[in-house]
């Protein structure tokens, strides 16, 4: 059994940017690849959960906050599979549950909340060994979801964009930089990929990509580079003027974006064509990687 998928579109965005820098501005909307597991997540999942599936149906346990993305796909893509699945949430319980969480419960995820500080440890084998003392046999996925399984996902619809349409660069947001390897590893040398910070300091990412690389065959890939100056004051801090943005982009041009990392990315990315740093006459892709489930969150 697999995941369903939705195919998803490619529109093209014209604005006042784009036309004075002569760049054509494309948005694949892979968002919209399932009603939950929405954008890279679905990518992401996608090994890891056949990996579970064929260790005689483990259940996955996965790490993160109250309001992620990638707690929220994963509960979604479990339950579709007949699989349970155990959801360690940073911080203490809040009641009531918020959408994010009361979603993930809905799906059957089991909900076990650890302190900031020991959510810290969450890599370390003594976490690891108390968490399989109390929930038994599990099937691992990091925080974010990111590991080389996940790289594996992101780098095949790497491919089928390719196939689906021609395009100079890519530009994505990056949380922990394995959906950023993933398409490294999938789209050709000739294409650059450009990724956008979601985090403060996001520097360390340009390592962190580097390392998710190493498990992937061409170790020389030197066509890529990390926008840091576009998270707007750090993970999930947001402000008006980013909210401004979303409802104009929303208005003018029908594109939803959530403020974590696709508004960031789309503002990085105007800001980027009218400061002229796509060559004219170029195709920029941008990949809206989801997300949107987190809005309930903000407004
Ligand atoms: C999780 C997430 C990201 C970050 O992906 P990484 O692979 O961790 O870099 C980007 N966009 C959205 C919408 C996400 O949910």
């Amino acid at each position: 059994m697999a995941l369903q998928y939705n195919k998803t579109p490619i529109t093209e965005i014209t604005a006042p940017e784009t036309r004075q820098a002569g760049i054509n501005l494309l948005i694949k909307r892979e968002d919209l690849n399932h009603p939950f597991v929405s954008g890279n997540k679905w990518w992401k999942l996608k090994y890891n959960l056949e990996a579970a599936q064929r260790q005689d149906h483990k259940t996955p346990l996965t790490f993160g906050g109250a309001y992620s993305n990638h707690i929220y796909a994963t509960a979604a893509a479990a339950h579709e599979l007949d699989l349970k699945s155990i959801g360690i949430i940073r911080g203490e319980e809040t009641l009531p549950l918020n959408a994010t969480l009361t979603f993930a419960k809905s799906k059957g995820m089991r909900l076990h909340y650890v302190s900031r500080e020991a959510y810290r440890s969450k890599t370390e084998p003594s976490f690891i060994e108390s968490l399989q003392n109390k929930f038994g046999d599990f099937y691992l996925i990091p925080e974010g979801g990111t590991n080389p399984l996940a790289v594996k996902g992101v780098a095949e619809f790497a491919q089928s964009l390719k196939a689906e349409a021609s395009f100079d660069y890519l530009c994505l947001p990056v949380g922990t930089g394995g959906t950023m390897a993933g398409m490294i590893v999938g789209l050709d040398k000739q294409q650059q990929v450009i990724g956008i910070s979601a985090l403060k300091d996001g520097t360390f990412l340009t390592d962190e990509i580097k390392s998710h690389l190493k498990n992937f065959s061409d170790p020389v890939y030197g066509n890529w580079h990390i926008e840091t100056s576009y998270h707007h004051g750090g993970y999930a801090k947001t402000n008006p003027q980013l909210f401004a943005f979303m409802d104009e982009m929303n208005a003018s041009y029908n594109l939803p974006l959530d403020p974590v990392y696709t508004a960031k990315l789309m503002w990085g990315v105007l800001d980027m064509i009218a400061k002229g740093k796509f060559r004219r006459g170029s195709t920029v892709l941008v990949l809206h990687t989801g997300g949107l489930q987190g809005l309930q969150g903000f407004r």
